[in-house]
This record gives structure tokens, sequence and C-alpha cells, in this order.
């Protein structure tokens, strides 16, 4: 095939599966927030139909040697195109590698390891969950070997989700975080309660609570004429082009708080989406270029500008303005310390800034050794609980809040996890150099986060996927990854906060 002719098929390709994902989306999201629960019936039917011809637009013959006459000429191709087609060779490799019947009898598994996980979470039972979880490990060995028998099983899965890692970069990562923080949290437990919090779990009208939501996204400088809020259990963000982002938030009557820094967490994801450049609008590369990257983005607006006490001043008088009575006697200063409040705790999702990485070095530690052999599935429970006591000091009373408490092992993410750590730390070293430039503080309290929005959309945002996640940060930084900048964010944060 000539390369004009698999350019030709190679657009027209994407045009389509675009057009479908566009249109799984939103049916995935109108499933998640507005449709009847019953809305399922008919939905399963027509994501089965649409999904077997997204299937084969793209998994066939042709579209094999499409993708291959564009690898071969790769260094002919504008930088555009270019990243699109390594995208879609990666999304491929793995259906060309594996053999058929493997790749469907896991994706069966996978829909009998979430049901047995959610009986197995309901009724505190791992052993429901534990035969799936044996298969699914054995599968993820099984297709690193074929994909590519060069690399460690577990540098293969961590490579699939943030290209570059391994556990290399990864024992070095959480051996500092471990050193520096266990010691911080033991400090921070002996000093007890020397801050009110009483006041964070007074009844807000969910009518007032939105419009606080409204509020932070102004705050933020969102343009909701581009990005919409919905409502639902657990908050996320989506988008079909960068004029059509939609966030999603919970509200808890008793947790103003709760909802707030949803908003703001997922408001972070929405600007990084909202902000891609122009160049890249109907290509396949106009999103976040990784998860951790992404999860950089939304835990800088939520912690390191959303918990900062400028950001705590701009927004208080609207709080007191809305819930006069709840924060009667309450000021800018005790809110600032109570959203700070860190304190071990059994689930990752509830987490603070503090505890939040142990969380996932626990999570690490159980992966890659399972990966290895090293640890059996049997042995999965007492692990989890041992770590927890090592790191985070607490007792795990039952698997339901210990190892069972995440979806992701069911849902055979294995090398996920710890990308949620790395994006909090790169968000701490994004900032630091964002500072050589920026007087951030002042900005936050002038209420001009469009310009911090925009120093990142420079940096980071206007690449879309054009930049991998190693590029991305040293575009943003001028240096590589230094888990060193996160460490001393969070002791002076909190050597600050406890007088430590
Ligand atoms: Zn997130």
């Amino acid at each position: 095939m000539e390369l004009t002719k698999a350019l030709e098929l190679f657009n027209e390709k994407k045009r389509i599966s675009m057009a479908y994902n566009h249109a799984f989306g939103v049916m995935s999201y109108d499933n998640e927030t507005a449709a009847p629960k019953n809305s399922s019936i008919g939905l399963a039917k027509t994501f089965e139909v649409l999904s077997e011809l997204a299937y084969k637009l793209t998994v066939n013959e042709e579209y094999f040697e499409v993708i291959d006459v564009l690898m071969e000429h790769i260094d002919e191709l504008d930088p555009i195109t270019r990243r699109e087609a390594e995208l879609a060779e990666k999304g491929l490799r793995m259906m060309r590698k594996i053999p058929m019947e493997e790749y469907t009898s896991y994706q069966g598994l996978l829909m009998e390891a979430h049901t047995a996980w959610v009986d197995a979470k309901l009724s505190d039972d791992y052993s429901l969950f534990e035969p799936y979880l044996k298969k699914i490990i054995a599968f993820h060995k099984r297709v690193a070997e074929l994909c590519d028998p060069s690399m460690d099983p577990y540098d293969f899965w961590l490579n699939e989700y943030e290209k570059g890692l391994n556990t290399e970069i990864l024992d070095k990562f959480f051996g500092k975080v471990r050193e520096a923080l266990v010691p911080l949290i033991k400090k921070v437990v002996e000093k007890g309660e020397i801050f009110r919090t009483d006041f964070m779990n007074e009844k807000c009208p969910i009518e007032l609570q939105r419009q606080l939501s409204d509020y932070i996204m102004e705050v933020m400088h969102i343009n909701r004429e581009d990005c919409s809020i919905g409502e639902t259990e657990h908050p996320f963000t989506t988008h079909f082009n960068k004029h059509d982002v939609r966030i999603t938030t919970h509200y808890h009557e008793d947790s103003v708080v709760s909802n707030m820094y949803s908003v703001i967490h997922e408001g972070g994801h929405a600007l990084y989406e909202l902000n891609t450049g122009d160049d890249l609008i109907g290509t396949t590369i106009a999103a976040g270029t990784s998860m951790s990257i992404h999860e950089s983005q939304s835990r800088f607006y939520e912690n390191i500008i959303g918990r900062s006490e400028a950001f705590c001043e701009l927004i208080f008088p609207k709080i007191k303005e809305l819930f006069p009575v709840q924060f009667d006697g309450v000021n800018a200063h005790d809110f600032y310390l109570a959203v700070n409040k860190a304190e071990p705790s059994l689930i990752r999702t509830e987490a603070d800034e503090l505890t939040y990485s142990l969380h996932i070095m626990v999570r690490y530690e159980l992966e890659k050794r399972m990966m290895s052999g090293e640890l059996t599935t049997e042995q999965l429970p007492s692990e989890w609980n041992r770590l927890y006591k090592e790191y985070l000091g607490i007792d795990v009373p039952n698997n339901r809040q210990g190892m069972l408490q995440d979806s992701h092992w069911s849902g055979g993410m294995i090398g996920y996890f710890p990308s949620y750590a790395l994006g909090s730390a790169y968000g701490a070293q994004i900032v630091h150099s964002m500072k050589k430039d920026l007087d951030v503080e002042k900005l936050v309290r002038e209420n001009r986060i469009d310009i911090i929005t925009a120093w990142l959309t420079e940096k980071i945002y206007k690449y879309g996927m054009l930049l991998r996640p190693a590029e991305v940060l040293k575009n943003a930084c001028g240096e590589d990854f230094d888990p060193d900048y996160y460490i001393n964010y969070l002791t002076e944060k909190m050597t600050s906060i406890y007088s430590l």
C-alpha cells in the first residue's frame, strides 16, 4: 500500500471512530447522570451494536496494513499525524499479539470478576474474588510475555499506563516518600487535635451548595458555555472535544467541603481538556497526555491551590454569605486549617493530602510482588493489613475496608495506581517552576486563577497528547522528575499547619 493511500484510509477511519467515541461518550454520560435506572436495558443493546461496528472498523487486515505502512514511514509524517499513528499502533498492538480466543475470554473474565468483586466487598468475603484475581494476574503476565518478552512483566504494564515508567523509578520515588512521610505522619498524629473542625459537618442545604459550585467554577475561570456540572455518586470528568467538557460532583448535606473539593478537582481535569491547542481540534490527540499528568492538574487545583490559605481567604466570604449560621464564629484561617487536617485513615479516596501517597504505595508494593510471583493472591489480605499498620499505623478491621475497597484490580487495571501518587508529586514540582514566573499566592488572592491556567496552557495543556508525560514535565519544569519537590512541599505545609 502506498503512503498516500494509507493516510487517506487512516483519516477516513479516524473520522468515523471519533464519531463513534463521541456517541459512546454522550450515551455513557447520560447513563451516569440523567437517564432513569432502567435505561440500561435498552442501552446495552445499542452499545453492543455500535461496539461491534467500531471494532470491525479498525480490527481488520486492511487497517493493520494501514498502520504498518504509517509506521514504516513514521519519520515522513507531520508531528500530529505521527503521534496519532503511534497511538493507534499501540492501541492495536495487544489485539494483534494475543490470540483472539484468549482476548475475548479475558473480556468475559473481567465481567465476571467485577460481579465477584462487588459480591465479595458486600459480604466481606475475599474468597469470592480471589480466584478471579489470580487469573487476572496470570493474564497480565502472559500478555506482557507475548507483547514484549524482553521486559519485566510489571514494567510492561507500568509503561502501558505511563510511557517510560518502571519499577526502578517508582522504587526510588516511593522509597523517598516513605522515608520522609512516615515519620512526618507520626509527628502529626502525636500533635492530636490542635484546631477546630467541628463546623465541617454542619448541614448545608444542597440548593445552596449548588450555588457554591457555580461560584467555584467562576473563580476557576471556567467557561460554562464549554463545561457543565452534572451530579453522580462518584465525581468524574469526561470530554468530547474542547468545547464540550462535563464534570460531575456529589452533594452531601452534612459535608459542604466534600462537594467543594470535588468541583475543584474535576475543574482541574476540565481546565486541561478545555485548553488543548486549537491545532489539535478534530485529531485523536486533543486530550490530556496521561493519567498522571491529568491527575497532577486536578490535584494541583484541589490541593496546592484549593487548600492554600490564599484560596481559602478568597472564597470564604462566599461560604459565609451562603451558610451564615453554619459558619458562625468561623474565620478564613479556621477554615484553612480544617480543610488541611491530616489523619491516617482506611479508605484511599477519602485520604488527605499528606497520607494519600502511602495508600498508593501499599497497592504498588503488592502489585509488584504479585506480578513477580513473590506474593500469592491468597496472601494478599494479610500483607495488605501488615503494610497499612507499618506505613499508616492503623489496623484494618476487615477486607471490605481493606484490600477489597477499590474496583481497579477487578477491572484488570494492574499498574494503574502509581499514577495517582505521581500526579501529586508532579504537581508540587510544577508549582515550584511556576513560581519562578508568577506570584501564585498573589494571583489567587486577587482572583486571577486564569493567569495560572494560562501558564499551564502554555507549558502543558496546549500540547494535548503531542508530548509524552516525561516530556510534558520537562517542558513545564526544565528538568526531569524529582520527588524531592513533593516531599519538601508536604513537609513545609504540614510543619506550618501543625507547628511541628
Ligand atoms: Zn482525578
